[in-house]
């Protein structure tokens, strides 16, 4: 794409479409890095994810859920205990006097039970549109963006959004890519962000939408350099 000429909506939502079909193809397995197996365990697992990594937050929940199951077991927890559970994921204090707010909001407004709307969920105290989008994209199957910082970066850069705001990134990238695809989008994305796409150095020389990124040259071009900045192991059979 020239960098002078200006692009016709027309033209880029192709381009923004044809670059998720080649970031899905480098990531054909993208999924929630978060382990879970209801939608009140993401919902948490989200909530404890922040400033920290999923691999942490993975190693600290079966402790959590296997010790309190439910909403009403998490709201009834010790608080000391809790907070041991979750020190390694820091701020501990924080995060444990957050899930002890928001199982009881579950369970006082909700029965207990993780309501399945955008509109119900950004109502429970420490939850977001970026926590909301996961939870409802990932455990109840109704397509989300999520739009953390890995996403709002990478959206600038592909040049599909000039918006700084999460919400309004959300909705051009929404208009520009079809709702049904919007979950795995969000996984393709955070995926690239996370292994090729990073903020300080990212490896342009080893990524698949080079050609027409218009940031291409932000970081290493050289092919061989790029490789070793990639932070990840490649699918089985992938060519790199
Ligand atoms: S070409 Fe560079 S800036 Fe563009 S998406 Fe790839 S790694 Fe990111």
């Amino acid at each position: 794409m020239s960098a002078e000429r200006v692009e016709s909506p027309l033209a880029l939502t192709r381009r923004a479409r044809r670059m998720y079909r080649m970031l899905h193809e480098r990531y054909p397995y993208a999924h929630c890095e978060l382990d879970f197996d209801t939608p009140l365990q993401l919902l948490v697992a989200t909530v404890l994810s922040a400033q920290t990594t999923d691999v942490t937050v993975n190693k600290v929940t079966p402790t959590l859920f296997a010790r309190w199951p439910t909403a009403r077991d998490l709201a009834a927890a010790d608080r000391t205990e809790m907070e041991e559970v979750l020190r390694p994921t820091g701020f501990y204090r924080a995060k444990t006097n957050s899930v002890l707010k928001l199982a009881s909001a579950i369970v006082e407004e909700h029965d207990g039970e993780v309501p399945p709307r955008l509109a119900d969920l950004v109502k429970l105290p420490g939850v977001g549109r970026k926590t909301a989008n996961v939870v409802l994209g990932n455990a109840f199957g109704i397509p989300g963006i999520t739009v953390d910082t890995h996403f709002g970066r990478l959206a600038r850069r592909m040049g599909w959004t000039d918006e700084e705001d999460p919400v309004k990134v959300e909705h051009a990238v929404g208009a520009l890519i079809p709702r049904k695809e919007w979950t795995m989008l969000s996984h393709v994305v955070i995926f690239h962000g996370r292994r090729t796409c990073h903020a300080r150095r990212p490896a342009c020389g080893a990524c698949p939408v080079a050609r027409i990124c218009p940031a291409y040259g932000a970081g290493e071009t050289d092919p061989d350099k790029a490789a070793k900045l990639l932070k990840y192991e490649l699918a089985p059979g992938a060519a790199q």
